[in-house]
């Protein structure tokens, strides 16, 4: 599933393709996503220029001349830029044919994504407007993260995948933050001392940053003909690392499952204090 840097190197990837190119033709060619499809597309987008690529959370959203298409890539989307006269793949469906000929194509096997075309501000639509802070940005901070722990009875795994306190650490990231920080996932979410809540804070920064600067390293995969982009390798120290090593004291990584997620621990690393 595309979390925060898969998304965000998306945007890398397709910015420089799209900004300042004018939008000739849109081609849905399935519109039952999660959220259908709408066949206006097709006579709004034309003439459009694409003006920018934001994202929020794990929405992209592309500015077009008086609106804004916003697109979450589901469980198993994915865009990329192909050449002009690329021919259409299994589950591309929605093609942007750009003036210069290349084409945007959302390709979801399962169809969870979501294309949505807004004319007022996006950040106020309901999908976007009770999102928590971005958080590799300066409004995720560890006296926010005490602000919002306090007093919360719930697992501290459970309230950093929140996306209403904070957006992006899905499954993934949450596991991977908490092993750095030293934190037991079931750690109720009060009970974090301001020390914890400082170094949670930059474990989650350092996670998705670290993710995000190896993502520098495959954005030209988002242009060509090939089946699908290559995000960045995910150097995992706990995630799906079951019954193998923790890297730093050896004893085996365990799952189990918290408000049914999978999650990954070392318990010598990330004991679970009274
Ligand atoms: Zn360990």
């Amino acid at each position: 599933m595309p979390e925060l840097p898969e998304v965000e190197t998306t945007r890398r990837g397709i910015a420089p393709h799209l900004c300042g190119q004018t939008v000739a033709a849109v081609t849905i060619r399935a519109a039952k996503l999660r959220h259908p499809v709408q066949p206006e597309l097709c006579s709004i987008l034309p003439g459009r220029t694409i003006e920018g690529v934001e994202r929020r959370g794990k929405y992209l959203l592309l500015a077009c001349g008086g609106g804004t298409l916003l697109i979450h890539l589901g469980m198993t989307g994915h865009l990329r830029i192909s050449p002009p006269g690329t021919p259409a793949g299994r589950h591309d469906h929605l093609e942007i044919r750009l003036e210069n000929g290349c084409l945007l194509r959302l390709n979801d096997p399962r169809k969870f994504g979501a294309v949505i075309w807004l004319t007022s501000d996006p950040h106020s639509h309901p999908l976007l407007a009770g999102l928590g802070p971005e958080p590799l940005s300066e409004d995720f901070s560890p006296s926010y993260l005490e602000k919002i722990t306090r007093r919360r009875t719930v697992a501290i795994k459970q309230l950093i995948m929140n996306s209403r306190l904070l957006v992006g650490v899905g499954n993934i990231y949450a596991s991977e933050a908490l092993f750095r920080a030293g934190i037991n996932p079931w750690l109720v979410a009060g009970k974090l001392s301001a020390e914890q809540c400082l170094i949670l804070c930059r474990g989650i920064k350092d996670v998705l940053g670290e993710a995000v600067a190896r993502g520098e390293k495959t954005l030209h995969s988002f242009y060509g003909v090939s089946e699908r982009p290559v995000y960045f390798d995910l150097e995992a120290r706990v995630y799906v690392r079951e019954g193998e090593p923790c890297l730093a004291c050896g004893t085996e990584i365990r799952r189990e499952l918290l408000g049914g997620r999978s999650t990954f621990w070392c318990p010598a690393c990330q004991p679970l204090q009274e």
